[in-house]
C-alpha cells in the first residue's frame, strides 16, 4: 500500500520505496506516566517499508493512496 501525509507522497527514506505496511504502537511507557507526560499515552503509525523493513513514525495517520 502506498501512503501520502497532505500532498506529499511519502517514501522510505532508507531505500526509496514507496510501499508500506501500516500499524499502530502505543506511545506510552511507564517513564512518561511517571514524569506525567500525558502527550506520550498516545497512537502512533507506523509504517513498515516492504523492502528494507524501515519504521517511519507518524503521530498522525497518514492517508492510503
Ligand atoms: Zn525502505
Amino acid at each position: 500500500m502506498e501512503y501520502h501525509v497532505g500532498n506529499t507522497k511519502i517514501l522510505c527514506p532508507c531505500c526509496r520505496n514507496n510501499t508500506f505496511d501500516k500499524d499502530y504502537r502505543q506511545l506510552n511507557s511507564r517513564g512518561a506516566t511517571f514524569l506525567g507526560l500525558d502527550w506520550a499515552n498516545r497512537n502512533a503509525t507506523i509504517l513498515v517499508c516492504h523492502q528494507c523493513s524501515y519504521i517511519s513514525w507518524f503521530m498522525d495517520e497518514p492517508e492510503e493512496v
